[in-house]
């Protein structure tokens, strides 16, 4: 006899703060989520070396602690994970499905909170100093920075933004740019410009990152004359974009231009029963506390959908 079709009440999409915040709420409401992990429990905080911007929390929390520590209170309540990788979705009609490396999973509403991922160089010693010097987030790591001197990668908002952030510790901030002309807005130009901790290098792309046990030099390659220079550093800040972790539902459900999904100010997509939350829906906040609100508040609205049709 075929097994029978079991109809979940919600599945949620990846374990970040989102997700696993979605989950304790979710399974706190008694919808017994299933939640299906992806690669990496945690998501970006998992691989981020300590945070200390997470409220409850004034030492400070390894980021694979603060992961463990959601992971643990949404199971608490009933939440189930399932360490599997969801590689296919159908969202053409109700119930929902997952097919996964081993399985399809059904279920009346789904959780997307796939997240995203920074946008690497792809240089050498960039994997190897991850967490060691090299960092994409000033506001998770600038603190370890104090008196020291760092590099910021990229010409768009998020490097100036960041890049001025990252004065308040640092003694030096270097923005290197690949082109001569920054993509950032005028008044973060003018911010930065303004700012006498901040020095530009242009046309210039680091060739790759050297050191010991931390950072400790780059290399550089001027774009135009080829020319190559060393220079001694502390950290490196990599600010090139990110992309969002939407590939599994392209043609199914409407994402930006960028490729984030786009959901309302309820966090549901246009899909009746499809909710997001977290980086896969949030190019701006990008913070653990913002992403676990958004996981919060989206299992909030599937829980308020699926009463309203009972
Ligand atoms: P972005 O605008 O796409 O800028 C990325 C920067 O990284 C560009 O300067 C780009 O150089 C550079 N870059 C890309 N790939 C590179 C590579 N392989 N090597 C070296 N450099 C590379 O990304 P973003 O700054 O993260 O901003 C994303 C969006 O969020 C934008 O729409 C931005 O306006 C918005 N945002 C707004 C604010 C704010 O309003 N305060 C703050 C942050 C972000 P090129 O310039 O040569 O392409």
């Amino acid at each position: 006899m075929a097994d029978e079709k079991v109809i979940e009440e919600t599945i949620i999409l990846g374990t970040g703060p989102a997700g696993l915040s979605a989950a304790l709420y979710a399974a706190r409401a008694d919808l017994k989520p299933l939640v299906l992990t992806g690669t990496e429990i945690g998501g970006q905080v998992a691989l981020t070396d300590r945070i200390e911007n997470y409220p409850g929390f004034p030492e400070g929390v390894g980021g694979n602690e603060l992961a463990e520590l959601f992971q643990k209170n949404a199971e608490r309540f009933g939440a189930r994970l399932e360490y599997d990788v969801a590689t296919e979705v159908n969202l053409a009609q109700r119930p929902f499905s997952v097919k996964t490396y081993s399985k399809e999973f059904f279920a009346k509403t789904l959780l997307l909170t796939t997240g995203a991922r920074s946008n690497k160089l792809n240089i050498p010693g960039e994997n190897e100093f991850r967490g060691k010097g090299v960092s994409y987030c000033a506001t998770c790591d600038g603190w370890f920075f104090k008196e020291k001197t760092v590099a910021v990668v990229g010409g768009g908002d998020s490097a100036l933004e960041e890049a001025i952030f990252l004065t308040r510790y640092a003694t030096s901030v270097t923005v290197i740019h690949r082109r001569a002309t920054l993509r950032a807005g005028a008044i973060l130009q003018k911010r930065a410009n303004d700012n006498p901790k901040i020095h530009f290098i242009w046309d210039t792309e680091i060739a790759n990152i050297e050191g010991v046990d931390g950072v400790e030099r780059i290399r550089l390659k001027n774009v135009k004359d080829k020319k190559e220079s060393e220079m001694n550093i502390d950290g490196v800040f990599i600010f090139i974009g990110h992309t969002p972790n939407t590939e599994l539902f392209k043609g199914q459900i409407e994402l930006d231009d960028k490729g984030y999904l786009v959901v309302d100010n309820h966090f549901r997509t246009k899909i009746p029963g499809v909710f997001a939350a977290g980086e896969v829906c949030d190019p701006y906040y990008r913070q653990v506390v913002t992403s676990a609100g958004m996981g919060a508040a989206a299992a909030i609205e599937a829980t308020r959908f699926l009463e309203n049709e009972s």
